[in-house]
């Protein structure tokens, strides 16, 4: 039985209210301290959660809400040089649900609040002082906040993994830039297939929300990196005029760039990828979701990794200290995150192919769709069950069973 009574959880995003959720579950009173003023910060855009994520958010009892706000993917397809073709999928699962990331955020604070768990905004972490009885926590307003441990759910560009070791590597760039959009469904599209599209000169992805409605996302190939805020810098005309440069010989990816405007065009700035983290922890300080394990985009895994993650922390903090929680939440999650990283490293050299590589792919796409083995692919990543319930072993005589 863990001694574990309180928590201090740096972020508000999607880590950060899954895990003050599943601590109050385990036990703990939590509270989620984020930087940004209110609950949904306008990271909008389509998410795409596994069926591994939602089966994780069924813990916490918020998966029904996710899902009525998500659009099932029964169907996905493959698309190069104008020809798509259905991809297969992992036998026996539930769909993937489509949901827009404010949603998301919004749904999961919510929960959360609902649940019993506090926010506290305008709360950007500088520093931690720690000690044999607990950890504080420094915000740039001059506040502080003290508990028995402190989680750092606080994205890609974590300030707790350079707390935890300030030789912790940060994420590298794809080389790649995430914008898009929802716009009118001229296309056709049906609800529920989501396409991957390998255009002339770069790739993007789409899905119908409804018969109304598509979500699309574009991975603009980009020398210089630009995080979010320096390349929403730039006036939406200059991001429309490299959207319909980029996708003018693409179809439909030059409608869905001639439909996005100022007004509904997301910005999202560099995509990043996690190279592996050497250290998860220190002390009373751990490491959840993005700021520990970013798959990138193209793995269709991160936030649902993030969720899991988040579950699995607070199970092992409800059964061991400290110490022994932080061992066994690493031992539980290196593996399969990284895993998943390696997959998405290789889907990203993929997106980025000359014209010669490009016309390979477009020869042997039916050939390499028939060659497919989803269940290898997908599978295990999708299958991926947590039994709340289970005790959780310390790490080496986990190891050693
Ligand atoms: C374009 C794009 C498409 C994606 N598509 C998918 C997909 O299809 N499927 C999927 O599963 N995942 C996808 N992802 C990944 C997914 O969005 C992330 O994995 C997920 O948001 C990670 O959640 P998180 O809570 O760890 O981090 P975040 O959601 O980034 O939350 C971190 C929070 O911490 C706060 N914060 C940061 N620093 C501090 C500080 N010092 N003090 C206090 N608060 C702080 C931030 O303001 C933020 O609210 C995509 C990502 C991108 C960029």
């Amino acid at each position: 039985m863990s001694k574990i009574r309180t928590a201090l959880v740096i972020g508000g995003g999607i880590a950060g209210p899954v895990t003050a959720t599943a601590l109050l579950k385990a036990g703990i009173q939590a509270r989620v301290y984020e930087a940004y003023p209110g609950p949904t910060h306008g990271i909008g855009s389509g998410l795409a959660l596994a069926p591994n994520g939602l089966a994780a958010l069924e813990i916490i009892g918020v998966a029904d809400a996710v899902r009525a706000i998500g659009s099932p993917i029964t169907t996905m397809a493959l698309s190069v040089g104008g020809r798509t073709i259905p991809t297969p999928q992992p036998a026996g699962l539930p769909p993937l649900q489509l949901v827009d990331r404010n949603d998301l955020h919004r749904v999961l604070h919510d929960h959360a609040v609902a649940a019993g768990v506090p926010f506290e905004y305008r709360k950007r972490l500088v520093g931690v002082d720690e000690d044999a009885s607990g950890v504080t926590a420094r915000f740039a307003d001059g506040s502080s906040a003290t508990a028995d441990v402190l989680i750092g759910a606080d994205g890609i560009r974590s300030t707790v993994r350079g707390l935890i070791d300030p030789a912790n590597p940060g994420p590298e760039y794809t080389g790649l830039l995430g914008l898009g959009g929802i716009v009118p469904n001229t296309i056709g599209a049906p609800p529920g297939e989501m396409a991957f599209c390998f255009g002339r000169r770069a790739y993007y992805l789409y899905g119908a929300l409804d018969r109304d409605r598509i979500m699309w996302g574009a991975n603009l190939p980009h020398r210089e990196y630009l995080s979010l805020v320096e390349a929403r810098a730039f006036p939406a005309e200059h991001w429309l005029d490299r959207l319909r440069n980029t996708y003018a010989d693409d179809h439909p990816g030059a409608e869905f760039a001639r439909l996005t405007t100022a007004e509904n065009l997301e910005v999202q700035g560099a995509l990043h990828i996690m190279p592996p983290v050497p250290h998860w922890s220190r002390g009373r300080m751990v490491l959840v979701g993005d700021a520990v394990h970013a798959p990138s985009n193209s793995s269709g895994q991160g936030a649902s990794l993030a969720i899991e993650s988040a579950i699995q922390l607070a199970r092992c903090l409800r059964d061991l200290d400290h110490r022994a929680a932080f061992a066994a939440y690493e031992q539980l999650r290196r593996g399969r995150v990284e895993g998943v990283a390696a997959r998405a490293r290789r889907l990203n050299h993929s997106k980025t192919p000359g014209a010669n590589a490009r016309r390979m792919i477009g020869l042997l796409m039916p050939l390499m769709i028939k060659g497919m083995d989803p269940e290898r692919s997908m599978g295990a990543e999708q299958r991926y069950r947590i039994d709340w319930d289970a005790p959780v072993r310390p790490a080496t005589e986990a190891a050693a069973a």
